[in-house]
């Protein structure tokens, strides 16, 4: 059985490394920290037809998406709920441009105009949904011990270790070398650096975002798009919704701003949504390229696998697939 080495432990490493056991791989998961403890851990977990298509995807690309995801939500475990995208109309000149853009792709989806409780006449489109980021997490991890993949949190990868044209293995923190047939890359923002190990260049640009956990009387069965933020129900709790969104291009900075938590405080208010405490506030680096990418790079046996900026969980069983068929190339090829 083939050995596979997974970097990363957001959701494209970890969807990847399930992926990979389901079809027989020995897989073993890096994660410098904890599973879902960098952008994925932030993410709002909107899984959006018209959001993406206004992002320019094509709506056969994310229907194949979305209809992954409903065949892992049973496989998996995890809840896909059903929602729609509200927006109010005296907001929607921050998303004229966008769409502007995406008007031919409407035809693919349903779209409203109604006078939304408190938010008034307001655009409203379906084709959405929601995923809870820390059940979607605990699922894979689950599925992902019963299928004998060995997830080693707390160990970062260094380098990548490259012998006769081929990459063998991975040297981790500790300084030991772990040899496998295959290695993905599935490190966020933090690829091109171990890309960069060597020699190779991928450009992905790092974007800050955050996630608030507020509590709130708001109660929304909905999601509210009022770029650049979005609130969401929190799927468990009546009481908490989701602030999400925001985009700083702030390098490698993981530090929370509290002025720009206030600022989503203050989009959020603006449409009328009552906050009334900021429980949480998780921070992310959005792996910021043109698509996202899922590619052999520089060496036969290397997989690199990147989320997106804003869509990165919708795409992840996607990835994951095609990481599966990339690595069955390579290993046939052997
Ligand atoms: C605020 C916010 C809201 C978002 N909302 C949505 C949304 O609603 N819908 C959606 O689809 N997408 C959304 N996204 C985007 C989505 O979250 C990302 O595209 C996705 O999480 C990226 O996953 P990833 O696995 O590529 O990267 P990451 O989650 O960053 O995972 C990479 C992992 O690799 C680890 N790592 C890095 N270097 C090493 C190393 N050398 N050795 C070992 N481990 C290493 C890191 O610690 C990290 O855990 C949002 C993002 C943010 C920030």
């Amino acid at each position: 059985m083939a050995r596979v080495l997974v970097v990363g432990g957001g959701v494209v490493g970890l969807t990847s490394s399930v992926v990979l056991a389901s079809a027989g791989f020995d897989v073993v998961l890096f994660e410098r920290g904890r599973v879902f403890g960098g952008c994925s851990g932030a993410s709002l977990g909107i899984l959006s037809l018209p959001l993406a298509v206004l992002d320019g995807f094509s709506v056969e690309y994310v229907r194949r998406a979305l209809s992954l995801h409903s065949r892992f939500s049973r496989e998996y475990g995890y809840s896909l709920l059903s929602t729609q995208v509200v927006v109010p109309l005296k907001r929607i000149r921050s998303i004229l441009g966008e769409v502007a853009r995406a008007i031919g792709g409407f035809r693919w989806f349903r779209v409203g105009v109604r006078r939304v409780g408190g938010l008034g006449l307001s655009l409203v489109v379906g084709d959405t949904f929601l995923v809870d980021l820390s059940e979607y997490r605990d699922s894979l991890i689950r599925v992902a011990g019963r299928l004998g993949v060995d997830i080693r949190e707390g160990v970062g990868i260094e380098e990548l270790v490259v012998e006769g044209g081929r990459v063998v293995g991975v040297r981790t923190s500790s300084g030991g070398v772990v040899e496998g047939d295959v290695v993905v890359v599935a490190a966020g923002v933090w690829s091109s650096r171990l890309l960069g190990s060597v020699g190779l260049e991928l450009s992905v640009v790092p974007v800050k975002g955050y996630t608030l956990v507020v509590r709130s009387s708001s109660r929304l069965g909905f999601v509210v798009g009022v770029d650049p933020v979005f609130i969401r129900p929190h799927q468990r709790r009546e009481d908490l919704l989701l602030v999400g969104g925001f985009k700083v291009v702030s390098g490698l900075d993981t530090s929370i701003v509290e002025e720009h938590l206030e600022e989503m405080v203050r989009v959020a208010r603006s449409v009328g949504v009552v906050v009334e405490e900021v429980l949480e506030a998780r921070v992310g680096l959005r792996p910021c390229l043109g698509r996202p990418l899922t590619s052999i790079v520089g060496f036969r046996n290397l997989v690199v696998s990147t989320g997106h900026c804003r869509h990165g969980v919708l795409f992840a069983p996607l990835a994951a697939v095609e990481v599966l068929g990339l690595v069955r190339r390579v290993v046939g090829s052997v």
